[in-house]
């Protein structure tokens, strides 16, 4: 066994502080990857403080993970000792049910095994994420990361990268097409990022006037302040796409009342209510109300590629283990510019 230097949250009400626990050895078909750098995501937060409910305590978040390999276990082919490698939001599946065979782990017909807050599936243990020194992951669930991108900014693909990655393409984003991003934090800045790159107009709604000149130079075309009734009500029947990110509750209507007819608008931020839609907003216009979660493990190692040729990493704020907490309520007050990572030499 490997004892592991981390931090946790030992209950839905503690804060997250030190603590330790021990890996398991290496088996043929691991990778073991010492930890250099972990994003901080909302999910983090959610899921500490059991705010979607089930949360498993102690609790080691962190599903940004990226780091160097090791060792390899005998039978592993995907990387090899030195290699910087990455581990995003689930760490293992059922690997046989349709959607695993087509590459969506992310939508295992029998569930994901999370990189946290998730029991190994012979049901034996609980998983610890990557706010720890190192992790022990089968190599089907590591992701090759080029040494070409900053660690500390490539961290936050592992999740807010693929979350805005996959619907972006699933819901072929592309040019000619108007494309609004929801909420400017860790997944909306990546969602500016990339739906610019891919070639789209990009609107970014925000409540937070400190983040409009930001926007624009993250990719935006135009910015407008959520808060702002008549800038909004004049982009009414604009958008093909919206992509929802926003971390609490808000009012879908209005982006539901900004789509063309038959465009989408979908949610990838999960506020812990449910939120209230009328059926006249979709019904008008035929219109579409989709979710998405994270992305399969082919479409994550695409665009960890596709990062790497076009230059694109987050906007990173790097902090030391011991300013968690600190980051976390600054996230709740939209305090983010635009990913917390944990340098993990820190611990
Ligand atoms: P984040 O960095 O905290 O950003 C959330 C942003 O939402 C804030 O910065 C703020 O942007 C906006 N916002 C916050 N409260 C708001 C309110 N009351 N009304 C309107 N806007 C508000 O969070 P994140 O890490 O990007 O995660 C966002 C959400 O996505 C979380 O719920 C998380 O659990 C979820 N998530 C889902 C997936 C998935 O696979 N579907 C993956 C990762 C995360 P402005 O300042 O611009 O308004
Ligand atoms: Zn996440
Ligand atoms: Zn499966």
């Amino acid at each position: 066994m490997l004892p592991t230097k981390a931090y946790a949250a030992l209950s839905a009400t503690s804060p997250i502080a030190p603590f330790s626990f021990e890996r398991r050895d290496p088996g043929p078909t691991d990778v073991l990857i010492k930890i250099s750098h972990c994003g901080v995501c909302h999910t983090d937060i959610h899921m500490s403080r059991d705010e979607w409910g089930g949360s498993l305590y102690p609790m080691v978040p962190g599903h940004e993970i990226i780091g160097t390999v090791v060792s390899v276990g005998s039978e592993v082919t995907k990387v090899k000792a030195g290699d910087r490698a990455g581990v995003g939001c689930f760490i293992d599946s059922c690997r046989t049910c349709p959607s695993c065979e087509a590459g969506l782990e992310n939508y295992c017909d029998h569930g994901f095994t999370g990189t946290y807050n998730s029991m190994t599936r012979d049901g034996k243990s609980l998983n610890f994420g990557g706010y720890s020194e190192q992790i022990v992951t089968d190599e089907r669930f590591v992701l090759k990361v080029s040494e070409k991108l900053d660690p500390a900014a490539a961290a936050p693909l592992l999740c807010a990268g693929i979350t805005t990655w996959s619907p972006l393409r699933h819901w072929k984003v592309g040019p000619g097409q108007n494309v609004g991003i929801v909420g400017l934090g860790g997944l909306g800045h990546m969602g500016i990022k990339f739906a610019r790159s891919l070639g789209a107009h990009v609107t970014c709604f925000t409540t937070s006037k400190s983040k409009v000149a930001d926007a624009q130079r993250l990719g935006a075309h135009e910015v407008v302040l959520s808060s702002d009734a008549e800038a909004v009500s004049k982009l009414t029947h604009r958008f093909d796409f919206i992509l929802d990110t926003v971390s609490a509750n808000h009012d879908l209507n209005t982006y539901l009342g900004l789509l063309k007819r038959e465009g989408t608008l979908c949610l990838v931020g999960v506020p812990p209510e449910a939120a209230a839609v009328h059926a006249f907003g979709l019904v008008m216009g035929r219109k579409h109300l989709a979710g998405s979660l994270v992305g399969g493990l082919p479409e994550t190692q695409e665009m960890l590629d596709y990062c790497a040729e076009h230059g694109i990493v987050s906007d990173v704020e790097v902090i030391p283990a011991a300013s968690i907490n600190e980051a976390y309520e600054r996230m709740l007050r939209s305090d983010v510019k635009y990913r917390f990572v944990i340098d993990m030499a820190t611990l």
